[in-house]
């Protein structure tokens, strides 16, 4: 008899797998290797790219999902989207920014607080990095977030593709990872190098979803077997859609690592560090010790959380 630890602990009949894609309440699971597409039971759809989920078959390679496995980790997306969850269990943040064009450093400070806030850890890619002309300008600009002990890595993903696959797969191994990125910072030369084989994978799963002509605007995982059992991907088109919104002002604050040394210190206990006296969060900015940038994100986060209440 076949023995496995995963499904031991499960009914009779049931499976467990990983979800690997979502669209509506359409899951694709990944059960031994074998894509099997599953339904939630009524109408819900709490089911995240991630989940590890017991699953009933009802067909040959179709199914329902039973249960949903404790989360270790669960990013959010924002409100405007009907499903509200990202990505679940990842335990690395992968953040790809390039020496161009441009990224925006509100939208990776959003994304450091989405993963700080989650018990994520945090890495920065710096891609492109055969483009000399923006690289040193590029390398002072990342500098604020080095400084957050957030390890910024050089790759190219084009100009040397062997380094990149040599760099990031160490810190893929044996981990569950997330890449994101604004678009046309490398991230898909990344994960064609890391997951060969990914951009036909991509297709299979919209086909068996019936996502359409969307075939990046979904989630999803890979698993990377040759990395070890629990080694996984996600690749998220959702740089600009990370919910921060069930975070209260506590969390939002703590989620600021630079904020960290200076909190327990304000005059008044429910300091809110945005024009309050006697304040080491604000001496901090004056003093050049946090960046205005992100006190500025902070200020604007709690703003738009509060306008969330009404
Ligand atoms: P995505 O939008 O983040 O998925 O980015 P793509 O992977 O589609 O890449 C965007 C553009 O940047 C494409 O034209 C790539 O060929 C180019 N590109 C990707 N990686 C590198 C690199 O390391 N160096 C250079 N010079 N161009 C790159
Ligand atoms: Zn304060």
């Amino acid at each position: 008899m076949k023995q496995s630890t995963k499904a031991h602990a499960s009914k009779p009949g049931q499976m467990t797998g990983v979800i690997i894609a979502a669209h509506g309440r359409h899951y694709l699971a990944e059960v031994n290797g074998e894509r099997v597409q599953c339904v939630t039971r009524g109408k819900k759809t709490n089911v995240a790219v991630g989940d590890i989920v017991k699953l009933t078959a009802t067909s040959a390679d179709q199914a329902v999902i039973d249960e949903i496995t404790e989360r270790k980790t669960l990013l959010y997306r924002s409100d405007q989207y009907k499903s509200k969850l990202l990505a679940a269990n990842v335990s690395q943040l992968f953040i790809v920014v390039a020496t161009e064009p441009g990224y925006t450093d509100d939208l990776v400070s959003r994304a450091t607080v989405a993963a700080e806030a989650a018990g994520i850890e945090i890495h920065l890619i710096l891609n492109k990095v055969d483009v000399t002309e923006s690289l040193e300008r590029t390398r002072e600009r990342l500098k604020m977030y080095s400084k957050l002990g957030y390890p910024v890595h050089e790759v190219s993903a084009k100009g040397n593709p062997e380094h990149a696959v040599a760099t990031l797969q160490p810190l893929l191994k044996g981990n569950s990872s997330i890449l994101i990125g604004q678009s046309g910072m490398g991230k898909s030369s990344l994960i064609n190098l890391l997951v060969p084989g990914a951009d036909i994978a991509v297709r299979e799963i919209s086909a068996a979803l019936d996502t359409g002509k969307h075939t990046t605007t979904f989630t999803r995982l890979y698993s990377m077997p040759d990395l070890g059992p629990d080694t996984s991907i996600i690749d998220s088109p959702g740089f600009q859609e990370f919910g921060l919104y069930h975070l209260s002002e506590g969390m939002l604050e703590r989620a600021f690592r630079d904020f960290k040394p200076y909190l327990g210190g304000c005059k008044y206990y429910n300091c809110r560090h945005l024009i309050e006296p006697q304040c080491p969060v604000l001496d901090a900015v004056k003093a050049g010790e946090i960046a205005k940038l992100r006190h500025e994100l902070y200020g604007q986060l709690l703003h738009e959380s509060a306008q969330t209440l009404y």
